[in-house]
Parts: C-alpha cells; sequence; structure tokens
C-alpha cells in the first residue's frame, strides 16, 4: 500500500485548523488504497495551533507534527516539512483552506498516471485586491523574461509531488528560498489542474506587501544574475553616448573656443551617473548578501519537538560539518 503524505505548514492558524481537519479527513478517508500521513509543521505559531495538532494526534494516529524552534517563513517549514514526511507522494496544502482538499483524489489520479508533479493552477483569484493581482502578473512576466525557466503562473505550493521530486528538492540547501521556482526548476513530468482559489477560511494572511516584495526580489535573485547584465549594458549604452557627447564637446571647444557654460548638463550627468552607480552596487550587494548568507552553511532550521520526541540537537561527529547538517535535516 502507498503513502501519500500531505504537508501543511501553519503558523498562527488556530481558527481554521478544526475546519480544516474535518474538511481534509472528509475527503480521505473517502479515498481506499492509500495510507494516509498528515504532517503539519508548526512554524514557531504564537498562539495555540501546537496545542490543537496535538489533540489532533490523540484521536487520529495519522496525524503527525513538527515544532520549529521558532518562526522561520514557510518557504523554510516546507522544507524541513519536505524531510521528515514519509510517502511516496507529498501534497503540499495551506492550512487556511485556500487550497481545496477536494482536489486531492484528481491529484492522485494523474500521480497514478505517472505525472511527477501535479500542480493546481488558478483560474480566478477570489479575495485578492487588485493592486495585488496586477503586482504579481507583472512580476511573473519579468521573472519569466529573465530566468528563462518556465515558472508556473497563478500557482502556488498547492501541489502533489512524487518522492523523486521530493527528493530533487531536499537535495537544495540553500537558505534563502524561493521554492515555487523550484518546483519549476527540478522539472519532471508536469501536469497543471485547474481550480478557483477560495478567500481564506477564518484567520489573517501572513503576507505584507514588504513581506511580497522581498519575495519578489528574492525569486529574481535567486534564479538569474540577469539583473548584473542589465547594469552592464546600462553601463555600456552610457558611455557610447558619453563618448559622442565629449567628442561634440571638444569638437565645440577647438571651433567656438572656451565659454565656460554648461552648469545644468554638469548637474544632470552627475546626479544621474551617481544614481545609476548607486542602483549597480545596490544590485551587487544583493547578490553579494545571497552569497555571504549561503556560505554561512547553516543548517536551514531547527526541530523543537517531532512527534512528541524532543529535539537535542546532538552532534554525532563534531570533527563533520556534512554529518551536522545531514543529521539536523534528519
Ligand atoms: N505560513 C507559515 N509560516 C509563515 C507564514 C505562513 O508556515 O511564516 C503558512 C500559513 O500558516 C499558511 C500558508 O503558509 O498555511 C500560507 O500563508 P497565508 O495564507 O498567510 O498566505 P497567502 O495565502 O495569503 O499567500
Ligand atoms: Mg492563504
Amino acid at each position: 500500500m502507498k503513502t501519500v503524505s500531505i504537508l501543511i505548514p501553519a503558523y498562527n492558524e488556530k481558527d481554521v485548523l478544526n475546519l480544516l481537519y474535518e474538511r481534509l479527513t472528509t475527503i480521505i478517508d473517502n479515498i481506499g488504497y492509500y495510507q494516509f500521513e498528515i504532517l503539519f509543521v508548526n512554524d514557531g505559531s504564537v498562539d495555540n495551533t501546537l496545542d490543537i495538532i496535538k489533540s489532533f494526534r490523540k484521536l487520529d494516529n495519522r496525524i503527525s507534527y513538527l515544532n520549529l524552534s521558532r518562526n522561520y517563513g514557510k518557504e523554510t517549514a516546507m522544507i524541513a516539512g519536505l524531510d521528515y514526511v514519509k510517502g511516496d507522494a507529498v501534497i503540499i496544502l495551506d492550512a487556511d483552506l485556500q487550497d481545496p482538499p477536494e482536489l486531492i483524489p484528481e491529484m492522485l489520479r494523474y500521480w497514478e498516471e505517472g505525472y511527477d508533479d501535479i500542480f493546481a493552477k488558478r483560474r480566478s483569484r477570489a479575495g485578492e485586491t487588485w493592486l495585488k493581482k496586477i503586482t504579481s502578473s507583472t512580476f511573473y512576466k519579468v521573472l519569466k523574461k529573465m530566468s528563462n525557466i518556465p515558472i508556473q503562473e497563478d500557482t502556488g505550493d498547492f501541489r502533489l509531488l512524487d518522492r523523486r521530486c521530493v527528493n530533487a528538492l531536499r537535495k537544495m540547501r540553500e537558505s534563502q528560498r524561493y521554492t515555487k521556482g523550484m518546483f519549476s526548476w527540478i522539472g519532471y513530468k508536469k501536469k497543471e489542474i485547474l481550480f478557483d482559489r477560495d478567500p481564506r477560511a477564518a484567520g489573517e494572511t501572513k503576507w505584507s506587501y514588504l513581506k511580497l516584495i522581498d519575495l519578489a526580489i528574492e525569486g529574481i535573485t535567486s534564479f538569474t544574475i540577469a539583473p548584473l547584465r542589465f547594469s552592464a549594458i546600462f553601463g555600456c549604452i552610457i558611455s557610447f553616448f558619453a563618448f559622442l557627447y565629449m567628442l561634440w564637446t571638444i569638437g565645440k571647444t577647438l571651433i567656438f573656443g572656451e565659454t565656460v557654460t554648461g552648469y545644468p548638463s554638469l548637474m544632470t550627468a552627475i546626479l544621474f551617473l551617481g544614481g545609476i552607480q548607486l542602483l549597480s552596487i545596490g544590485i551587487i550587494g544583493e547578490y553579494l548578501g545571497r552569497v555571504f548568507n549561503e556560505t554561512k552553511n547553516r543548517p536551514l532550521y531547527y526541530i523543537d519537538e517531532y512527534n512528541n520526541e524532543r529535539e537535542n540537537n546532538e552532534i554525532i561527529n563534531p570533527d563533520s560539518i556534512v554529518a551536522i547538517s545531514n543529521y539536523v535535516s534528519k
């Protein structure tokens, strides 16, 4: 019998968990042929999310949980979950019921047909402001143009992944994660199914605009170095025109002699170039920061508790960093 794991990252989701549990279990109770594991990753919630999950586990042995040592954000919560799931396939589901569990049977059907990554694509974006719709569609356009990988638009993390995709993702240990891009990057046989994304069932979204901008920068800088090239190209173009301007200035001076004018053009050029230079340094800094963060080579997360077991972070072999990181990620 194959095991299917359902991975649910949860951060302050006390209002919605009961509803989620009910809807999810009604669906999977009706599916035979599979053994289910429901793994909650409690991402450092400050409400009683963990207690609710623990109470589920007392009643239902399909429930597992992973309690992270603090709030790491959804991207990290997901990789933590992927490290711990046992299934032959994993379905990643949001806790807030924006990803309808009713799609699970269809995903499983395609999985049996041999697809590795069955992702749910939003037909509509109910409950989202027009500003969010516009910004997100522009972002996707830019990212696709720059990175040359077919990023799936209007798709979240709601998907079924075959074990080999899970293992592929687990090998990608970068600390600043843009998981949505990684799903595309690993490849394998993909299948999209369409659905209408509901507004959040209860509770509040954890995304602020600032965090979304952050994620957008993350998405671009982790998948393409095109912005670095842009500043180089821009530099070339400006240098070219500056050269023409120089010829003109020299010629003018030789023919008409020297007059001390040109303060406005001087000022404009200095300010404009200064701006471009700062921007370019900023872009370089963005990438340098990523290099800095990755070279620290820290474990991606720490576990406080896995299914009632306290994690001690014991070091098995102090000589070997590899051993430590493997241990932590297991
Ligand atoms: N989430 C998380 N850690 C965080 C923020 C969010 O694990 O720091 C989880 C959250 O509990 C939910 C999912 O990620 O299950 C999606 O979050 P949310 O609904 O706030 O995002 P949105 O649907 O608005 O994009
Ligand atoms: Mg949501």
